[in-house]
């Protein structure tokens, strides 16, 4: 008889996900079969369900990239697993391993690459598949509620953080301080960076400052731009994972000459364009980098900050019969910090 577990499914784009049945995955060759403890609900997974993105996922669709849990199956082929060991998820499900990119150690820019909860099913789930060479290995011990949104915010905002050039004692400037905001302040303080948050909501700017941040900007009151170039003299670099056109836009204005910005934050849709200021760029010899997730290599520094303690996710979990209406308050931004999943 088929083994069933529960997950949150995606048939339609715009439309609740359902709480259902549905088989237990068989690992494949290569494949280990992962029992979910913990799944963060990343802004990610609310564009997947929204279609803000092209291509829109693969439908039906289980979301959640920000997995934590237990090898519970081995696949023919895999080495160096066993059963119980502790492992993660990230959104990069695989990569081809071939191609230039890949050979250059930059898997997650690979064109033939697979996304978790986005064209493979995700964490939303008790169980999961996903190929061995890329999962990522959980210290034994750690709490895996706290290390679940690691393996998507955490990786990111670390190396977005590292794409900035950014050293310390230098000022990085972070927009938005959400799921991955409240982690990119903590990256960057132990990175030895001086941090100035800047997000629409005084809860989210109470909880930056809580973390280290020294300097908050409201950015809904008055000129942000204005108010970071004369608090600390424009940022050496800055780190955009608010989900607004507008942040892109003033964070170039933020920046000190010779300033790199790192745009994380994946707004989409009609909100998928910026207006700039090129002689701004020009003159001042601006960068402005994409950063797309993490690497494995990324990832494996990114968990070692959590699992020494420099680094913890603000964290509430809920039930995945919840998922509904945490997508609800992640649309009205209500979350401080992340939501995530607990399995049994
Ligand atoms: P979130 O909803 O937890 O946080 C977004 C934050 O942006 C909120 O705190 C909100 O108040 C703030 N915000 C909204 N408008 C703002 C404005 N005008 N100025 C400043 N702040 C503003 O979302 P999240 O889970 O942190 O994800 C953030 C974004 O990053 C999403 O678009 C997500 O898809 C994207 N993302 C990208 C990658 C990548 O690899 N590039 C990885 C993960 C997530
Ligand atoms: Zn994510
Ligand atoms: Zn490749």
């Amino acid at each position: 008889m088929t083994q069933m577990m529960k997950a949150a499914v995606l048939h339609a784009l715009k439309t609740p996900l359902s709480i259902e049945q549905v088989p237990i995955p068989e690992p494949g060759h290569g494949d280990i079969l992962i029992k979910v403890t913990a799944c963060g609900v990343c802004h990610s997974d609310l564009h997947a369900v929204e279609g803000d993105w092209t291509p829109p996922p693969v439908i039906p669709l289980i979301p959640g990239h920000e997995v934590a849990g237990k090898v519970a199956k081995i696949g023919p082929g895999v080495t160096g697993f066993k059963l119980g060991d502790e492992v993660g998820v990230p959104w990069m499900y695989s990569s081809c391993g071939q191609c230039e990119f890949c050979l250059a150690g930059m898997e997650t820019i690979c064109k033939q690459g697979e996304a978790t909860g986005y064209t493979k099913p995700g964490g939303y789930a008790e169980y999961m598949v996903a190929p061995a060479a890329f999962v990522g290995r959980l210290p034994a011990g750690t709490d895996p509620y706290a290390m679940a949104p690691i393996l998507c915010a955490g990786v990111t905002t670390y190396r977005g953080l590292k794409r900035t050039g950014a050293r310390p004692g230098q000022w990085v400037v972070i927009l938005g301080i959400g799921g991955l905001g409240h982690i990119a302040v903590q990256y960057a303080k132990a990175m030895g960076l001086r941090v100035a948050a800047v997000d629409v909501s005084p809860e989210k700017l109470e909880l930056a400052k809580s973390l280290g941040a020294e300097v908050t900007v409201n950015g809904a009151e008055g000129d942000a731009v204005a108010a970071i170039q004369e608090k600390i003299g424009g940022a050496h670099a800055a780190v955009v994972t608010a989900v607004a056109s507008k942040a892109f836009e003033q964070a170039i204005l933020m920046l000190r000459p010779a300033g790199t910005v790192a745009y994380i934050g994946l707004p989409g849709g009609k909100s998928d364009e910026i207006r700039t200021s090129i002689s701004a760029i020009t003159n001042w010899e601006l960068t402005i980098r994409g950063s797309n997730v993490g690497t494995r290599l990324d990832l494996n520094e990114a968990v070692a900050f959590a699992a020494n303690g420099v680094v913890k996710a603000k964290i509430r979990t809920a039930a995945l019969e919840d998922i509904n209406g945490i997508f609800d308050d992640m649309r009205k931004g209500k979350i401080v910090g992340r939501v995530v999943l607990k399995f049994s």
